[in-house]
């Protein structure tokens, strides 16, 4: 049953009841299923049913996260994976092939960007970067007669710049490219892609999905027809969700509203608070007026989202000196949890770029990200404040 909201329904779809009438969905921690007879065994396999055969292909609890992240973005079909990676990598490799040109913005989670650049030419598939910045006229231009896909963020991470969904989604449209969409920054709670004419949507459902830091898992939804390609392609090479985990996130998915809600407004006061002190050169968060595409975020966003960056005046040695001083705020490379997380990209996560890489995507020295979680916001705010120096 599918209800009008899909708040309601990332709560309310469930596994068919068993004959134990479970209220919360069990674990299906099985690697196969049984059929009665060889008649229902070979129907199975002829794809003439949709009853489960083996976990790599299927599994009632991770079709349970799929359905509730499908209902949660408007799409048609998903299929979910065991990283944010996978998800990704499939959404590549089911649907690009030799000789196919990949457009991406430059700004783009750092292990994406190794898939892309130094793994997709070993199979002759092409790519080309864009900025976050990019005109209309700017975006047009780079798409090549080859282009199948374009690849974006948004926000991006850490720059937290914002891409126009509505304005690239035109372009994908007017030359027939796939538009592939990575949603995890936003969730689908704030922001929906498909809406705005977006194929695919991949998450890492490791982030705010799960939002307490647990487990890695990782989804793919959209159009029915794509997403048949990437199952094929991933039930014969493996990156099968865990059971286990599809629990765990289906779980978390009912509270995902109400969670970044809370995150949100954190967020934003943290953001509000901090934009003008004497320590901080520049602020960045989607929902203040300062941000550069605050008007786009507001056009595609329902808030600003969890994430808060600022430059810390000093660059790389104040950035290091920020993090040893924090009491609270964890030092991990996850985001997205109940925890607030401090990170210094340009000594961590982005330290393999060049120093030009990093300023193409506004990655500067000093640069702090925080993951605001779900404390009270009066105690992230006196950790971070007594960090940069005031008690
Ligand atoms: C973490 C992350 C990924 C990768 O997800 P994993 O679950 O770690 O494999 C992809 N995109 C973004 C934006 C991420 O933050």
């Amino acid at each position: 049953m599918r209800f009008q909201h899909p708040q309601t329904n990332a709560i309310r779809i469930q596994t068919e009841r068993t004959n134990e009438m479970e209220h919360s969905t069990p674990m299906f921690l099985t690697s196969s299923f049984c059929f009665d007879n060889a008649e229902d065994m070979r129907a199975a396999f002829a794809d003439e049913t949709d009853d489960n055969i083996y976990s790599r292909f299927s599994n009632p609890g991770v079709q349970e996260f799929t359905d509730k992240i499908c209902a949660l973005e408007g799409a048609e079909a998903g299929y979910a994976t065991a990283s944010g990676m996978s998800a990704v990598f499939g959404s590549f490799m089911a649907l690009l092939k030799q000789g196919d040109h990949l457009l991406s913005c430059n700004a783009i989670f750092g292990s994406t960007h190794t898939v892309i650049a130094k793994y997709l030419p070993k199979f002759g598939i092409d790519y080309s970067y864009i900025s976050a910045d990019a005109t209309e006229a700017e975006w047009e231009a780079a798409i090549r007669p080859n282009t199948k896909m374009i690849y974006l963020e948004t926000p991006t991470n850490p720059g937290l710049d914002i891409l126009d969904l509505a304005m690239i989604g035109r372009v994908a449209k007017k030359y027939k490219v796939l538009l592939n969409v990575d949603n995890c920054f936003a969730t689908p709670v704030n922001q929906q892609p498909i809406a705005f004419g977006a194929d695919l949507v991949v998450h890492s459902a490791t982030k705010w999905l799960d939002g307490q830091g647990r487990v890695l898992g990782g989804v793919v939804v959209g159009k029915k027809e794509l997403i048949k390609e990437i199952y094929l392609f991933c039930r014969s090479t493996g990156p099968a969700l865990s059971p286990f985990n599809a629990w765990v996130l289906s779980k978390s998915l009912e509270t995902l509203d109400v969670r970044m809600e809370r995150h949100a407004s954190n967020a934003l006061y943290i953001a509000q608070q901090l934009e003008t002190h004497t320590s901080i050169a520049s602020l960045r968060y989607p929902y203040l007026e300062s941000h550069p595409h605050h008007s786009i975020a507001k056009q595609q966003m329902k808030n600003g989202g969890g994430i808060v960056c600022f430059e810390l005046k000093g660059g790389l040695e104040a950035g290091r000196k920020f993090l040893d001083k924090l009491e609270m705020l964890s030092l991990t490379a996850n985001l997205g949890d109940t925890r607030s997380i401090a990170s210094h990209p340009a000594s961590t996560t982005h330290a393999k770029l060049t120093e030009a890489e990093r300023q193409a995507v506004n990655i500067t020295p000093g640069l702090i990200r925080i993951s605001v979680g779900l404390e009270h916001r009066e105690d992230i705010l006196a950790d971070i404040l007594q960090a940069m120096g005031e008690n």
